[in-house]
């Protein structure tokens, strides 16, 4: 399968984590920014990175944007400039774009104009260390949707030696264990009967506010 291509527009703190990062896992990547400096600072760890206004359509078509499989738009205090160049590439028919949005209403419209993927990358971070901070227990969080998510624990001490039936986080909480991770070993849709051990990792999908009640509860180890 032939590698895809990625393009990156606004090397901003958060552009320039993604595109760096993208070419650490061996993909090949155009960075682009309208600040000639961030270019420079980039151009070493990315296959190829240019100094280009993406607002100006004509610059984005002479690059070539359209034949890049996805475009990620990391511009974030300029909203205008982000929207223009969404509604740029949208036209110029680029199969998956991925957008980063500075507040809710800069996400709504970036959906409204065809973003395939908004992305609140600030929102996310400060939702994941509240939830670290009210347990330490707690390795991840992520929301589905305005009322779902799925949260990524340590199991508390309490836990150790039970089985799920024991446990019952489906009946006091009214969420599901999806999996239990045991070091690197993953097992997915566990049974009632499975029992958790030292160190175990449990993987809850729920509502929002229900894991919130769990995380509580499942914070003392
Ligand atoms: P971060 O938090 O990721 O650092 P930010 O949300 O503060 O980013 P900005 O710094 O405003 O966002 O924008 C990120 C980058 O996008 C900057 O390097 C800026 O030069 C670049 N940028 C802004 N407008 C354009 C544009 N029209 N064309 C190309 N690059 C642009």
């Amino acid at each position: 399968m032939p590698h895809k291509q990625y393009a990156v527009i606004g090397i901003g703190r958060f552009g320039s984590s993604v595109a760096t990062s993208l070419s650490k896992l061996g993909f090949d990547v155009l960075a682009i920014d309208s600040d000639e400096h961030k270019v420079q600072d980039i151009a070493n760890f990315v296959t190829h990175a240019v100094t280009a206004d993406s607002t100006d359509e004509e610059a984005l078509r002479a690059l070539g944007l359209r034949n890049f499989d996805v475009v990620v738009v990391a511009i974030g205090a300029d909203i205008q400039a982000s929207i223009l160049t969404t509604l740029i590439l949208k036209e110029l028919g680029v199969p998956q774009l991925i957008v980063k949005a500075q507040n809710d209403l800069h996400g709504k419209v970036l959906n409204k104009i065809g973003a395939d993927k908004v992305v609140f990358p600030e929102r996310d971070m400060g939702q994941r260390v509240a939830h670290h901070l009210i347990s330490p227990n707690i390795l991840e969080y992520i929301e589905l949707s305005n009322d779902y998510s799925i949260v990524e624990l340590k199991a508390p001490k309490f836990a150790v030696g039970k089985n799920l039936k024991q446990l019952d986080i489906r009946a006091e909480y009214k969420c599901n264990v999806l999996a239990i991770k045991t070091g690197n070993e993953l097992n997915i849709s566990p049974y009632a009967d499975d029992v958790i051990k030292e160190n175990d990792v449990l993987v809850i999908v729920g509502r929002s506010e229900h894991l919130a009640d769990l995380e509580l509860d499942y914070a003392d180890s």
